[in-house]
This record gives C-alpha cells, sequence and structure tokens, in this order.
C-alpha cells in the first residue's frame, strides 16, 4: 500500500511498458468492487486499486461523516484477489492546490444525481482525473450501477484526449436484488429486506408515476425516477441513506 503521489508515479515510471488496470474505489469494498477488481486482471498484467473517500463529491458533511471505512478488511480482500498495488492516499496528497482547480461538466452532471447534489459530479470528475494522471493506466473500471458516473468520466477522457479505455462493468446484486453498495452496511439486515423492493419497482412493468406511488407507499423518500439513454434510473432515501440504482428498459 502506498499513500504518497510520489511513489505512484515513480512505481508508474517502472512499469511504462506494462498494461496497467485501473479500480478507483472510495473503500468498504464488496462483490461489485470485487468483480471491477477480476475484470482488470484478466485484461491488465497489472491491476491498481485506489482506496480515497473522496471529500469534495460529498455535498453533506454528515454523509461523508457515516461513510462506512474499514481499511483492514479491505486490504485483507485486496491480498486474497491478489491486487498488484493500492493507492490509499489522504486529501493532502491528492488536493495539493485544495480545491482550487476542478473538472466541470455543465451539462449531464446538472441531471439525475447532479439536480439535487450541487457539485458532486464536479468532485467526482475532479479525482478521477487526478488519479488517472496519476497511474496513467491503459484501462480503468467503472460499474454500471453509477451509470451516469460512468457516461460523465468516458465522456471527461475524450473530451480532454485522456489516452485511458474507460471500461463499463456490470452491476453485482444481492440475491435479493438490492445493488450491492458500500452504504448498505449502514442498514439493518430487517432494512436491506425493505430496501430490495427499490430494484423490483424499478424494472417492474409501469409508469414513472407508479413507480413513485408504489415506493412512497413503502416508506422511501424518491429522489428522482427518471429514463434517460434507453435506462431506468432511480435515486431513494431509506433510514437516511442514499441509495440509486438503474436497469434497462
Ligand atoms: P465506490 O467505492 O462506491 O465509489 O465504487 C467504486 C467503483 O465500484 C465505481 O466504479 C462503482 O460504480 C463500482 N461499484 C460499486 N458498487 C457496484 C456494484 N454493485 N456493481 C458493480 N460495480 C459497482
Amino acid at each position: 500500500m502506498t499513500t504518497t503521489v510520489n511513489s505512484t508515479q515513480k512505481w508508474t515510471q517502472l512499469n511504462i511498458d506494462q498494461k496497467i488496470g485501473l479500480v478507483p474505489t472510495m473503500g468498504a469494498l464488496h462483490q461489485g468492487h470485487m468483480s471491477l477488481i477480476h475484470q482488470s486482471k484478466k485484461e491488465n498484467d497489472i491491476t491498481v486499486v485506489s482506496i480515497f473517500v473522496n471529500p469534495t463529491q460529498f455535498n453533506k458533511k454528515q454523509d461523508l461523516k457515516s461513510y462506512p471505512k474499514d481499511l483492514e478488511r479491505d486490504l485483507a480482500l485486496l491480498c486474497k484477489a491478489k491486487v498488484d498495488y493500492l493507492f490509499a492516499p489522504d486529501y493532502d496528497a491528492l488536493y495539493p492546490y485544495n480545491y482550487r482547480y476542478k473538472v466541470s461538466d455543465c451539462k449531464m452532471a446538472k441531471i439525475l444525481c447532479g439536480a439535487n447534489r450541487p457539485g458532486h459530479f464536479d468532485g467526482v470528475l475532479s479525482v478521477v482525473m487526478k488519479l488517472l494522471n496519476i497511474i496513467k493506466p491503459t484501462n480503468a473500471y467503472f460499474g454500471e450501477k453509477d451509470y451516469q458516473q460512468y457516461i460523465l468520466i468516458k465522456d471527461m477522457v475524450q473530451a480532454f484526449f485522456m489516452d485511458v479505455n474507460i471500461i463499463p462493468c456490470p452491476t453485482v446484486r444481492e440475491v435479493s436484488g438490492l445493488a450491492m453498495s458500500s452504504r448498505n452496511l449502514l442498514l439493518t439486515p430487517e432494512q436491506l429486506e425493505v430496501a430490495s423492493s427499490f430494484y423490483h419497482h424499478l424494472k417492474a412493468d409501469a409508469s414513472i408515476e407508479e413507480i413513485k406511488t408504489k415506493l412512497t407507499e413503502q416508506g422511501f423518500v424518491v429522489d428522482y425516477i427518471e429514463e434517460h439513454f434507453g435506462r431506468r434510473f432511480g435515486a431513494i432515501h431509506y433510514a437516511n441513506v442514499r441509495l440509486i440504482d438503474n436497469v434497462e428498459v
């Protein structure tokens, strides 16, 4: 595990002729993250994972404070998966100029998760650009669970002529259908069972209004249910936890 940008850049230089796969994460790893790692291991010589809970993408202090962290468990999972390199910097290492410079999308970052989370995607795009510049991977892996994020990153890389392939990976779900998420750790087993109906309502053959009504009746606070790019996207609040998901329609 390395925490400094300098030593990571030196390591990148040493491995310049290797095919590097990068899997950026915020830790509290689960099988969703591990599926990205397995895909990277199949398609690259070296797999790098980053763990960094990025404060600039949190628009609520409490959300950042309560975000699950378990570095020891993460390390054990990464060792077991034979990940080659873990980059786990702190804020000062990744933001030497604090948040003076940022990457903004003026269009797609304003809808869906961007509409009620001002600045969220600026934070995401800024930190991903930093990670890509430091690690210089051939391929970088992102989950379709965060589909809007994947599209924004793919577009940013093209807009800035960055030499990296952005690879989407399918959403991994619990047996109940609930999309795996680090935030699920904040729910009790009973709450997880209730939360699993989010996915089933989202993929039901019903109108958006009907889905919203059903979710509200079940005690969820709906942020949005919307359709874009042949997908139905949803975000809800339940037991003080924000859950997102999307399905093909
Ligand atoms: P996070 O740690 O939540 O920022 O996620 C790191 C990466 O893992 C992102 O590219 C996510 O889209 C991806 N990811 C998170 N949960 C899942 C999941 N259930 N299935 C597939 N990918 C996921």
